[in-house]
């Protein structure tokens, strides 16, 4: 069914017929989307309690391509939104209300593998797991590995700057990105950074790393890749209390050992993916503590015991170690699966990310209890507690008046306690649409404005992802600039924004 009113405008500036025609003479007709049932694929990401409509969804292959869709958009006040696999869970690649999407799946060639310089290059397209697999026949991989690796793109990973299990040692998406080409909203194609370690002038490309896809739409990026470990050794304890996995995670690091990764489950978790994946997991256990050291075998055999002694200093009821690589494997399925697992308990559950010091975990997954006692709403609680990064999955029943609400606010709650613990609103997950509210909880007037000033000098127009991370629409102050674009649902007097 084709849904083009053809006398119809897209954002009361141009028609929708005509600026289908254009998109095609720039894409070809396969390269523009316009039918319903195949734009509802794209109302939402991974967080689908918000969904809206893009007029059109647009497939470039190439930066040029790219460029010259952005030119259009700017010369005709078009907004857009850039999209990797839609697999984000802030609302970071929500279309916006009369625009289109600028889906980059198409752009998934790796352009070129350095195994001397330990570099790789790739558009944005390209799925996490594919740099790995495309230099592990060399000894290498790319290490940050989010749990949706087998799908989610190396586009929306440097938008989001993604973690991942093995990001304690290794660092995030900004530790392994060099170098970025990216295309302004103007169109224009700019190279930051590159295959040196170090490069003059400012840090653009540590700017476009995280800034959620609002700054212009990255196009090829340059990866590190590192030499894959001598040896692997991974472990899980099982504990009664969540409290003493906490406790052991601070103790280890205290003893100067860092692992490749450290990983929390509860109850609540370890059933729902037992029952899900049938991993080995034991079911009545607290919680679980997975912990992975890497690096020369001599270094891993020193650090076992000492990692063996802390988990018993601190209750371990059982630790057990896998014992070949195929057991090691099904100990991070498990953990990589923990978030769909979910759907075995509880038919829809919430998402919540964010950072405390790693030093007050017991005290926030307390105070995390009490909350879901108030609210009614089971929690369950899944982290990369080496880096305090916590993800409270809130279970809730949307068929049941009033759930839905209470499980945000649920959710909201337990942001404020990571703030006021000092800690964060995101580790990993973004600020996007979904969280744009708290983030004057944790900045202040002055520190927004300096952040939208960055904003303003690369988008004037906010035509670029528009509406999303600041919580209140702001202008751009230069003479000649256009105001921040207002939310449609604020103008017309039935929206608020925070
Ligand atoms: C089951 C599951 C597990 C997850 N586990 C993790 C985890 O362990 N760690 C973690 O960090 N995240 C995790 N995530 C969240 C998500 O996978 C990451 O945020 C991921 O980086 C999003 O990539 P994507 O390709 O799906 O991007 P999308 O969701 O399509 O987009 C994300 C953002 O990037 C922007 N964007 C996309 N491509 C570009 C581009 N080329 N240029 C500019 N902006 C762009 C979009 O506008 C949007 O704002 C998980 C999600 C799921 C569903």
């Amino acid at each position: 069914m084709h849904s083009l009113n053809k006398e119809s405008k897209i954002n009361g500036s141009v028609r929708k017929e005509d600026f289908a025609n254009r998109l095609s003479s720039i894409l070809g007709p396969d390269g523009v989307i316009s039918s319903d049932d195949e734009l509802i694929a794209y109302d939402s990401d991974a967080l689908t309690g918000y969904r809206i409509k893009p007029v059109f969804v647009v497939m470039p292959r190439s930066t040029a391509e790219v460029s010259r869709v952005m030119k259009l958009c700017y010369e005709n006040d078009v907004p857009y939104v850039p999209r990797g696999a839609g697999t984000g869970l802030s609302g970071g690649a929500l279309p916006v209300e009369e625009g289109i999407v600028i889906s980059l799946s198409r752009m998934n060639r790796i352009l070129e593998v350095d195994i001397p310089n330990e570099r790789v290059v790739v558009e944005p397209g390209v799925v996490n797991l594919s740099v790995t697999k495309a230099v592990s026949g060399y000894g290498y991989y790319y290490a940050p590995d989010p749990s949706s690796q087998i799908v989610c793109t190396i586009g929306g990973n440097v938008a989001e700057n993604s973690g991942g299990v093995h990001c304690l040692k290794y660092g995030v998406t900004t530790n392994h990105v060099l170098g970025v080409e990216v295309v302004l909203p103007d169109g224009e194609i700019v190279e930051a950074g590159g295959k040196a370690p170090d490069m003059p002038g400012y840090d653009i490309t540590g700017l476009l790393v995280g800034s959620e896809g609002l700054l212009g739409i990255v196009t090829k990026i340059t990866l590190r890749i590192v030499k894959k470990p001598e040896t692997v050794k991974t472990l899980f304890a099982t504990f009664d209390r969540v409290e003493d996995a906490g406790a052991s995670v601070s103790g280890i690091t205290a003893r100067g050992v860092i692992p490749a990764g450290m990983e929390i489950m509860d109850n609540l978790c370890i059933r729902s993916v037992e029952e899900a994946m049938s991993v080995g997991y034991p079911v009545d256990a607290g919680s679980i503590l997975l912990v992975e050291l890497d690096g020369p075998r001599a270094e891993v055999e020193a650090q076992m015991p000492i990692v063996e002694e802390v988990l018993k200093e601190n209750k371990a009821q059982e630790i057990k170690v896998a014992k070949n690589e195929k057991e090691r494997e099904l100990f991070w399925k498990g953990r990589k699966s923990a978030f769909p697992a979910m759907g075995r308990i509880s038919s829809d559950y919430y998402v919540q990310d964010g950072v405390i010091p790693r030093s007050r975990l017991a005290e926030v997954l307390g105070n995390i209890n009490k909350l879901s006692e108030k609210y009614g709403l089971r929690v369950a609680n899944v982290f990369h507690a080496g880096d305090g990064n916590l993800h409270p999955l809130v279970l809730y029943d949307s068929s049941r008046e009033g759930d839905s609400e209470k499980a945000h606010e649920l959710a909201g709650e337990i942001l404020k306690v990571c703030v006021d613990s000092g800690g964060s609103i995101t580790g990993e997950h973004g600020v996007g649409e979904d969280k744009k509210k708290f983030l004057s909880y944790m900045f202040g007037e002055s520190d927004l404005d300096t952040m939208n000033l960055v904003r303003c000098s690369f988008d004037s127009k906010g035509l670029c992802n528009p509406g999303k991370v600041f919580p209140t629409p702001r202008t751009c102050v230069e003479p000649g600039i256009k105001p921040y674009r207002e939310n449609p649902l604020q103008k017309a007097g039935i929206g608020e924004m925070y």
